[in-house]
Protein backbone atom coordinates (compact mmCIF):
# COMPACT_ATOMS: atom_id res chain seq x y z
CA UNK A 1 0.00 0.00 0.00
CA UNK A 2 1.09 3.36 -0.82
CA UNK A 3 2.16 5.55 2.13
CA UNK A 4 0.74 8.87 2.38
CA UNK A 5 2.65 12.02 1.50
CA UNK A 6 3.40 15.17 3.20
CA UNK A 7 0.02 16.88 1.26
CA UNK A 8 -1.76 14.94 4.27
CA UNK A 9 -0.37 16.55 7.61
CA UNK A 10 -1.93 18.43 9.38
CA UNK A 11 -1.16 21.13 11.80
CA UNK A 12 -1.13 19.40 15.04
CA UNK A 13 0.11 15.97 13.23
CA UNK A 14 3.29 14.64 15.30
CA UNK A 15 5.99 13.83 12.63
CA UNK A 16 7.40 9.91 12.65
CA UNK A 17 9.55 8.81 10.14
CA UNK A 18 9.63 10.58 6.79
CA UNK A 19 11.04 7.91 3.56
CA UNK A 20 13.11 8.99 0.89
CA UNK A 21 13.32 12.76 1.38
CA UNK A 22 15.74 15.22 0.05
CA UNK A 23 18.33 17.21 2.07
CA UNK A 24 19.23 21.03 0.78
CA UNK A 25 22.77 19.16 -0.39
CA UNK A 26 20.32 17.00 -2.82
CA UNK A 27 20.94 13.72 -1.34
CA UNK A 28 18.21 11.65 -0.51
CA UNK A 29 16.68 9.47 2.49
CA UNK A 30 14.98 8.41 5.47
CA UNK A 31 14.63 10.51 8.72
CA UNK A 32 12.64 9.60 11.80
CA UNK A 33 11.60 12.18 14.48
CA UNK A 34 12.40 10.68 18.15
CA UNK A 35 11.62 12.70 21.08
CA UNK A 36 11.21 15.77 18.67
CA UNK A 37 15.26 15.10 17.35
CA UNK A 38 16.27 14.06 14.06
CA UNK A 39 17.52 10.47 13.83
CA UNK A 40 18.89 8.48 10.95
CA UNK A 41 18.59 5.73 12.36
CA UNK A 42 15.65 4.98 10.91
CA UNK A 43 15.03 1.08 10.66
CA UNK A 44 15.81 0.62 14.51
CA UNK A 45 12.45 2.08 14.86
CA UNK A 46 9.20 -0.22 14.72
CA UNK A 47 5.91 0.74 13.92
CA UNK A 48 5.11 3.11 11.33
CA UNK A 49 6.01 3.36 7.96
CA UNK A 50 5.59 7.19 7.91
CA UNK A 51 5.24 9.50 5.16
CA UNK A 52 6.40 8.88 1.69
CA UNK A 53 8.50 12.47 1.13
CA UNK A 54 9.95 11.52 -2.41
CA UNK A 55 10.09 14.71 -4.35
CA UNK A 56 9.90 16.89 -1.58
CA UNK A 57 13.15 18.86 0.29
CA UNK A 58 14.11 19.03 4.05
CA UNK A 59 15.43 22.45 4.25
CA UNK A 60 16.54 24.66 7.69
CA UNK A 61 13.30 26.57 8.53
CA UNK A 62 13.47 30.11 7.77
CA UNK A 63 14.30 33.31 10.02
CA UNK A 64 13.30 36.72 9.27
CA UNK A 65 16.11 39.06 11.43
CA UNK A 66 14.52 42.22 9.90
CA UNK A 67 11.10 42.34 10.69
CA UNK A 68 8.98 45.56 11.50
CA UNK A 69 5.55 43.71 12.62
CA UNK A 70 3.99 46.46 14.03
CA UNK A 71 4.10 48.49 11.34
CA UNK A 72 2.49 45.83 8.72
CA UNK A 73 -0.37 46.13 6.39
CA UNK A 74 -0.69 50.17 6.78
CA UNK A 75 0.65 51.39 3.19
CA UNK A 76 -3.19 51.69 2.29
CA UNK A 77 -4.54 53.53 5.62
CA UNK A 78 -1.35 55.42 5.85
CA UNK A 79 -2.51 57.28 1.93
CA UNK A 80 0.11 55.50 -0.22
CA UNK A 81 3.05 57.78 0.47
CA UNK A 82 6.11 58.02 -2.39
CA UNK A 83 8.54 55.86 -2.52
CA UNK A 84 11.97 56.98 -0.72
CA UNK A 85 12.94 56.40 2.80
CA UNK A 86 12.74 60.03 3.65
CA UNK A 87 9.03 59.83 2.34
CA UNK A 88 8.56 56.81 4.36
CA UNK A 89 9.62 57.90 7.82
CA UNK A 90 7.72 61.67 7.40
CA UNK A 91 4.71 59.51 6.50
CA UNK A 92 5.16 57.23 9.42
CA UNK A 93 5.44 59.86 11.30
CA UNK A 94 2.30 61.23 10.41
CA UNK A 95 0.15 58.72 10.52
CA UNK A 96 1.42 56.37 13.11
CA UNK A 97 0.76 58.33 15.87
CA UNK A 98 -3.00 57.90 15.83
CA UNK A 99 -2.56 53.78 16.02
CA UNK A 100 -3.87 52.23 19.08
CA UNK A 101 -1.84 49.46 21.10
CA UNK A 102 -5.37 46.95 19.71
CA UNK A 103 -4.67 48.31 16.02
CA UNK A 104 -0.39 47.27 16.55
CA UNK A 105 -1.47 43.88 18.16
CA UNK A 106 -3.74 43.46 14.89
CA UNK A 107 -0.95 44.21 12.40
CA UNK A 108 1.69 42.27 14.16
CA UNK A 109 -0.57 38.90 14.58
CA UNK A 110 -1.41 38.97 11.35
CA UNK A 111 2.43 39.27 10.08
CA UNK A 112 3.08 36.90 13.05
CA UNK A 113 0.56 34.51 11.41
CA UNK A 114 2.08 34.85 7.86
CA UNK A 115 5.05 34.05 9.04
CA UNK A 116 4.79 30.88 10.55
CA UNK A 117 2.63 29.55 7.60
CA UNK A 118 5.60 30.42 4.84
CA UNK A 119 7.90 28.24 7.57
CA UNK A 120 9.45 31.09 9.32
CA UNK A 121 10.15 30.08 13.11
CA UNK A 122 12.73 32.64 14.15
CA UNK A 123 12.06 36.36 13.88
CA UNK A 124 13.97 39.82 15.21
CA UNK A 125 11.59 42.61 15.39
CA UNK A 126 12.20 46.16 15.71
CA UNK A 127 8.98 47.94 17.31
CA UNK A 128 9.08 51.89 16.97
CA UNK A 129 8.51 54.26 20.09
CA UNK A 130 5.27 55.43 18.55
CA UNK A 131 4.25 58.52 17.85
CA UNK A 132 1.68 60.25 19.99
CA UNK A 133 0.91 59.75 23.38
CA UNK A 134 2.06 56.57 24.93
CA UNK A 135 5.34 55.97 22.71
CA UNK A 136 5.74 52.37 24.40
CA UNK A 137 2.34 51.22 23.36
CA UNK A 138 3.43 49.09 20.35
CA UNK A 139 6.01 47.69 22.68
CA UNK A 140 3.41 46.37 24.96
CA UNK A 141 1.68 44.49 22.11
CA UNK A 142 4.49 43.16 20.20
CA UNK A 143 6.01 41.74 24.03
CA UNK A 144 2.75 40.03 24.63
CA UNK A 145 3.01 38.54 21.33
CA UNK A 146 6.11 37.18 21.99
CA UNK A 147 4.39 35.01 24.55
CA UNK A 148 1.16 34.16 22.27
CA UNK A 149 3.58 32.45 19.76
CA UNK A 150 6.31 30.88 21.81
CA UNK A 151 7.04 27.42 20.92
CA UNK A 152 5.99 28.53 17.17
CA UNK A 153 8.00 32.07 16.27
CA UNK A 154 10.71 32.33 18.00
CA UNK A 155 10.31 36.32 18.70
CA UNK A 156 13.36 38.75 19.38
CA UNK A 157 12.15 42.27 19.90
CA UNK A 158 14.46 45.30 19.48
CA UNK A 159 13.32 48.81 21.25
CA UNK A 160 13.69 51.14 18.09
CA UNK A 161 14.17 54.43 19.86
CA UNK A 162 15.42 57.76 18.29
CA UNK A 163 18.03 60.20 19.45
CA UNK A 164 14.71 62.65 20.28
CA UNK A 165 13.41 60.00 23.30
CA UNK A 166 14.79 60.66 26.58
CA UNK A 167 17.23 58.14 27.89
CA UNK A 168 14.56 57.34 31.09
CA UNK A 169 11.67 56.41 28.79
CA UNK A 170 14.49 53.88 26.68
CA UNK A 171 14.98 52.37 30.28
CA UNK A 172 11.27 52.12 30.63
CA UNK A 173 11.04 50.66 26.98
CA UNK A 174 13.90 47.72 28.12
CA UNK A 175 11.97 47.35 31.57
CA UNK A 176 8.95 45.97 29.56
CA UNK A 177 10.83 42.98 28.28
CA UNK A 178 13.08 44.06 25.00
CA UNK A 179 15.46 41.78 24.37
CA UNK A 180 17.65 44.09 22.36
CA UNK A 181 18.29 48.17 21.82
CA UNK A 182 17.72 49.73 18.15
CA UNK A 183 17.75 52.67 16.63
CA UNK A 184 18.81 54.74 13.47
CA UNK A 185 22.11 56.75 14.70
CA UNK A 186 22.43 57.68 10.72
CA UNK A 187 18.83 59.98 11.02
CA UNK A 188 20.04 61.87 14.16
CA UNK A 189 22.21 65.32 13.30
CA UNK A 190 24.92 63.47 15.74
CA UNK A 191 25.08 59.79 14.79
CA UNK A 192 28.04 59.59 16.59
CA UNK A 193 26.55 60.27 20.25
CA UNK A 194 23.84 59.19 19.44
CA UNK A 195 25.49 55.49 19.07
CA UNK A 196 27.83 56.15 22.43
CA UNK A 197 23.79 56.24 24.18
CA UNK A 198 22.96 53.79 22.44
CA UNK A 199 25.77 51.42 23.34
CA UNK A 200 25.92 52.60 27.18
CA UNK A 201 22.41 52.29 27.66
CA UNK A 202 22.20 48.58 26.12
CA UNK A 203 25.43 48.20 28.47
CA UNK A 204 23.93 49.38 31.40
CA UNK A 205 20.91 47.01 30.97
CA UNK A 206 23.15 44.27 30.10
CA UNK A 207 21.59 43.06 26.47
CA UNK A 208 22.67 43.80 23.08
CA UNK A 209 22.33 46.24 20.28
CA UNK A 210 20.49 46.02 16.76
CA UNK A 211 20.94 49.19 14.87
CA UNK A 212 19.62 50.39 11.77
CA UNK A 213 23.46 50.98 10.08
CA UNK A 214 24.38 53.46 7.16
CA UNK A 215 20.83 53.14 5.02
CA UNK A 216 22.07 55.27 2.85
CA UNK A 217 23.97 55.21 -0.88
CA UNK A 218 26.15 57.82 0.87
CA UNK A 219 29.76 56.48 1.51
CA UNK A 220 30.70 58.91 3.59
CA UNK A 221 28.17 57.34 6.74
CA UNK A 222 30.03 54.43 7.98
CA UNK A 223 28.60 54.05 11.16
CA UNK A 224 29.41 50.51 11.00
CA UNK A 225 32.81 50.85 11.65
CA UNK A 226 31.93 53.63 15.16
CA UNK A 227 29.97 50.49 15.70
CA UNK A 228 32.15 48.29 15.57
CA UNK A 229 34.82 50.19 17.99
CA UNK A 230 32.30 50.59 20.78
CA UNK A 231 31.65 46.83 20.95
CA UNK A 232 34.56 44.94 20.16
CA UNK A 233 35.21 44.34 24.01
CA UNK A 234 31.25 43.14 24.08
CA UNK A 235 31.57 39.58 25.40
CA UNK A 236 31.10 37.33 22.33
CA UNK A 237 27.61 36.15 22.99
CA UNK A 238 26.13 39.77 23.31
CA UNK A 239 24.04 40.59 19.76
CA UNK A 240 25.59 43.64 17.96
CA UNK A 241 23.58 43.86 14.64
CA UNK A 242 24.11 46.12 11.56
CA UNK A 243 20.60 46.24 9.75
CA UNK A 244 21.21 47.24 6.33
CA UNK A 245 24.58 48.54 5.58
CA UNK A 246 23.56 50.30 2.00
CA UNK A 247 26.76 52.74 1.84
CA UNK A 248 28.87 48.86 1.72
CA UNK A 249 27.45 48.92 -1.59
CA UNK A 250 29.03 51.86 -3.02
CA UNK A 251 32.74 51.74 -1.24
CA UNK A 252 35.89 51.36 -2.90
CA UNK A 253 37.50 47.82 -3.09
CA UNK A 254 40.22 47.99 -0.41
CA UNK A 255 37.92 50.78 2.01
CA UNK A 256 35.52 47.78 1.74
CA UNK A 257 37.96 45.12 3.31
CA UNK A 258 39.06 47.28 5.56
CA UNK A 259 35.69 48.24 6.98
CA UNK A 260 34.68 44.18 6.70
CA UNK A 261 37.43 43.47 8.58
CA UNK A 262 37.19 45.71 11.53
CA UNK A 263 33.29 44.28 11.83
CA UNK A 264 34.76 40.59 11.75
CA UNK A 265 37.27 41.34 14.50
CA UNK A 266 34.23 43.34 16.87
CA UNK A 267 32.13 40.02 16.02
CA UNK A 268 29.52 42.34 14.71
CA UNK A 269 26.59 40.57 12.11
CA UNK A 270 25.20 42.12 9.19
CA UNK A 271 21.61 41.84 7.97
CA UNK A 272 20.40 42.79 4.84
CA UNK A 273 16.95 43.71 3.63
CA UNK A 274 17.28 43.43 -0.08
CA UNK A 275 13.63 44.01 -0.77
CA UNK A 276 12.94 47.29 1.24
CA UNK A 277 16.35 48.48 0.31
CA UNK A 278 16.04 47.94 -3.87
CA UNK A 279 12.38 49.64 -3.32
CA UNK A 280 13.24 52.60 -0.96
CA UNK A 281 16.92 53.73 -2.33
CA UNK A 282 18.10 55.48 -5.19
CA UNK A 283 14.85 57.40 -6.52
CA UNK A 284 17.00 60.29 -7.39
CA UNK A 285 18.67 58.02 -10.03
CA UNK A 286 16.39 57.85 -13.07
CA UNK A 287 18.82 55.69 -14.97
CA UNK A 288 21.81 53.05 -13.66
CA UNK A 289 19.53 53.07 -10.64
CA UNK A 290 21.43 51.48 -7.63
CA UNK A 291 20.56 48.07 -6.44
CA UNK A 292 21.52 49.27 -2.60
CA UNK A 293 22.21 46.10 -1.49
CA UNK A 294 25.49 45.33 0.25
CA UNK A 295 28.37 43.90 -1.27
CA UNK A 296 27.17 40.01 -0.08
CA UNK A 297 29.88 38.00 -1.24
CA UNK A 298 32.48 39.85 0.15
CA UNK A 299 30.96 40.12 3.49
CA UNK A 300 30.85 36.24 3.96
CA UNK A 301 34.49 35.99 2.67
CA UNK A 302 35.57 38.49 5.65
CA UNK A 303 33.72 35.79 8.18
CA UNK A 304 31.02 38.73 8.78
CA UNK A 305 27.78 36.63 10.12
CA UNK A 306 25.51 37.74 7.28
CA UNK A 307 21.86 36.99 7.90
CA UNK A 308 19.01 38.50 5.75
CA UNK A 309 15.11 40.33 6.92
CA UNK A 310 12.15 40.51 4.72
CA UNK A 311 11.50 44.29 6.57
CA UNK A 312 8.27 45.72 5.93
CA UNK A 313 5.01 44.14 5.18
CA UNK A 314 2.91 46.70 3.00
CA UNK A 315 3.85 49.67 4.97
CA UNK A 316 4.64 52.99 4.19
CA UNK A 317 8.71 51.49 3.52
CA UNK A 318 7.61 48.69 1.00
CA UNK A 319 3.98 47.95 -0.25
CA UNK A 320 4.64 44.50 -1.58
CA UNK A 321 6.50 43.17 1.69
CA UNK A 322 4.26 39.72 2.74
CA UNK A 323 6.26 38.32 5.52
CA UNK A 324 7.97 35.50 3.73
CA UNK A 325 11.55 35.02 3.41
CA UNK A 326 11.77 32.45 0.49
CA UNK A 327 10.88 36.11 -1.34
CA UNK A 328 13.44 37.71 0.50
CA UNK A 329 16.18 34.36 -0.59
CA UNK A 330 15.48 34.85 -4.42
CA UNK A 331 16.06 38.13 -4.09
CA UNK A 332 19.29 37.80 -2.46
CA UNK A 333 19.73 35.59 -6.06
CA UNK A 334 18.91 37.69 -8.75
CA UNK A 335 20.07 41.21 -6.99
CA UNK A 336 22.74 39.87 -4.78
CA UNK A 337 23.91 37.06 -6.60
CA UNK A 338 24.06 34.11 -4.14
CA UNK A 339 23.46 30.70 -5.24
CA UNK A 340 20.51 29.57 -4.47
CA UNK A 341 22.02 27.04 -1.70
CA UNK A 342 23.84 30.18 -0.19
CA UNK A 343 20.47 32.07 -0.41
CA UNK A 344 18.30 29.68 2.03
CA UNK A 345 21.68 29.41 4.44
CA UNK A 346 21.58 33.46 5.12
CA UNK A 347 17.53 33.58 4.89
CA UNK A 348 17.69 30.60 7.45
CA UNK A 349 21.07 31.98 9.59
CA UNK A 350 19.02 33.68 12.26
CA UNK A 351 19.01 31.02 14.24
CA UNK A 352 22.57 30.88 14.90
CA UNK A 353 22.39 34.39 16.08
CA UNK A 354 20.04 33.99 18.23
CA UNK A 355 21.83 31.13 19.73
CA UNK A 356 19.34 28.26 18.92
CA UNK A 357 20.18 24.60 18.11
CA UNK A 358 21.04 23.75 14.56
CA UNK A 359 17.89 22.58 12.23
CA UNK A 360 19.54 21.30 9.35
CA UNK A 361 17.52 17.56 9.34
CA UNK A 362 20.68 16.04 10.62
CA UNK A 363 20.91 13.24 13.28
CA UNK A 364 20.44 14.80 16.41
CA UNK A 365 19.20 18.38 15.15
CA UNK A 366 16.04 19.37 16.76
CA UNK A 367 13.03 18.78 14.59
CA UNK A 368 12.32 22.21 13.29
CA UNK A 369 12.28 22.00 9.38
CA UNK A 370 10.62 22.96 6.86
CA UNK A 371 9.02 20.36 4.22
CA UNK A 372 8.65 21.88 0.54
CA UNK A 373 7.60 20.28 -2.92
CA UNK A 374 10.55 20.75 -4.43
CA UNK A 375 13.26 18.82 -6.34
CA UNK A 376 16.05 21.34 -5.95
CA UNK A 377 16.49 24.93 -3.91
CA UNK A 378 16.75 26.76 -7.01
CA UNK A 379 13.30 25.17 -8.00
CA UNK A 380 11.99 25.86 -4.55
CA UNK A 381 13.22 29.52 -4.69
CA UNK A 382 12.08 30.16 -8.80
CA UNK A 383 8.19 28.97 -7.99
CA UNK A 384 8.13 30.04 -4.71
CA UNK A 385 7.95 26.87 -2.69
CA UNK A 386 4.00 27.02 -2.93
CA UNK A 387 3.86 23.62 -1.13
CA UNK A 388 4.65 24.04 2.11
CA UNK A 389 5.27 22.04 5.63
CA UNK A 390 6.32 23.67 8.60
CA UNK A 391 7.52 21.80 11.74
CA UNK A 392 8.68 22.42 15.20
CA UNK A 393 9.99 20.39 17.62
CA UNK A 394 8.54 17.05 15.49
CA UNK A 395 4.71 18.54 15.06
CA UNK A 396 3.75 19.80 12.31
CA UNK A 397 2.48 23.52 12.89
CA UNK A 398 1.38 25.42 9.65
CA UNK A 399 0.85 24.17 6.38
CA UNK A 400 -0.20 25.37 3.23
CA UNK A 401 -0.99 24.44 -0.51
CA UNK A 402 -0.85 25.94 -3.95
CA UNK A 403 -4.76 25.02 -5.61
CA UNK A 404 -5.44 25.50 -9.14
CA UNK A 405 -7.62 24.62 -11.75
CA UNK A 406 -7.97 24.79 -15.55
CA UNK A 407 -9.89 23.92 -18.24
CA UNK A 408 -9.51 20.73 -19.90
CA UNK A 409 -7.29 21.12 -23.07
CA UNK A 410 -8.16 17.88 -24.82
CA UNK A 411 -11.42 18.97 -24.86
CA UNK A 412 -11.81 22.76 -24.26
CA UNK A 413 -12.66 24.73 -27.37
CA UNK A 414 -12.05 28.34 -28.70
CA UNK A 415 -15.47 28.13 -30.57
CA UNK A 416 -17.37 27.60 -27.60
CA UNK A 417 -16.12 31.03 -26.17
CA UNK A 418 -19.44 33.21 -27.46
CA UNK A 419 -18.17 37.02 -27.21
ZN1 LIG B 1 14.05 48.38 9.55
Amino acid sequence: MALPTPDTLAPGAALGVLRNVTSIDGASGDRAVVDGTVSTAVDDIAGSDGVDAGGWLLLPPLADMHAHIDKAYTWEMAGRPAGSLEDAVACWQRFGAGLSERQIATHARRALMAALRAGVTTMRTHVNFHEGADPLRGLRAVVALREEFSGLVDLQVVAMHGHLHESALVREAIALGADLLGGAPHLSPDPVAEMDRTVALAEEAGIGVDLHTDETLDPHSLDIVYLSRITAHWPADRTRSAGHCVSLAVQPREALDEILGTAAAAGVSIITNPLTNLYLQGWEHHVATPRAIPPLHAIRAAGVALAAGGDNVQDPFNPLGNGDMVDVAAALVIAGHLSPAEAWQVASAGRSLLGLPPAAGEHGDIADMLLVRASSVAEALAERAPDRVVVRAGRVVATRRLSTAVVDIDTYSAKEITV
